[in-house]
């Protein structure tokens, strides 16, 4: 069973990747937002090492083509999810992650401040597994029990960013994601 500590932002039972890319939210900041994205290094291609590589900084821009073009990133996300449903922590829930970019949700900007990130291992055109919905459900109510994070408040980063991002892409099932979180909160 999956537990937060609130005062670090740690999730007890993750498995941790600690990444020096993030910062401090603004103060008094509640944290009311969880933001899908999709992530695969090189794109298309799985359980390699190169998303750790990325928000570690990491990552050599020789070792593949596309790599040239993000190398020099400074990005991150709280949390990455493997195809094999394997939960990975690299920021601190209390901390500011770096992974929306240019954003707003309801008007209001820079999500980053208020949100957190959760990658998908995967593409936009490729389905996500069983167990990666599986754990992004289990994940999405631990969340929901610490933080004021409501159903209507998990969004795609394409939704607050739809002219730059269009991740997690049509490959994601959102109501059959959104049942099985309701079907856990119901429980
Ligand atoms: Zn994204």
């Amino acid at each position: 069973m999956m537990k937060i500590d609130v005062s670090t932002g740690i999730i007890q039972g993750a498995n941790f990747h600690f990444s020096p890319n993030f910062d401090e939210r603004p103060r008094d900041q509640e944290i009311d937002l969880l933001v899908v994205h999709n992530i695969s290094l090189p794109p298309g291609e799985f359980g390699g090492k190169y998303v750790h590589a990325l928000f570690s900084n990491q990552l050599h821009p020789d070792e593949h083509e596309y790599f040239k073009e993000i190398a020099h990133l400074k990005v991150s996300s709280h949390l990455f999810i493997r195809r094999n449903g394997e939960l990975w922590q690299f920021v601190p829930l209390t901390k500011r992650a770096w992974h929306a970019g240019t954003s707003a949700f309801e008007g209001k900007e820079n999500c980053n401040h208020f949100s957190i990130g959760i990658e998908l291992e995967g593409t936009d055109d490729i389905p996500y597994t069983p167990q990666q919905y599986e754990q992004l459900a289990q994940v999405t109510r631990l969340l929901m029990q610490y933080y004021p994070i409501t159903i209507d408040r998990i969004v795609g980063h394409s939704d607050i960013a739809p002219e730059r991002k269009t991740d997690p892409g049509p490959s994601f099932d959102w109501q059959h994601y959104k049942e099985l979180v309701n079907e856990l909160l119901m429980a």
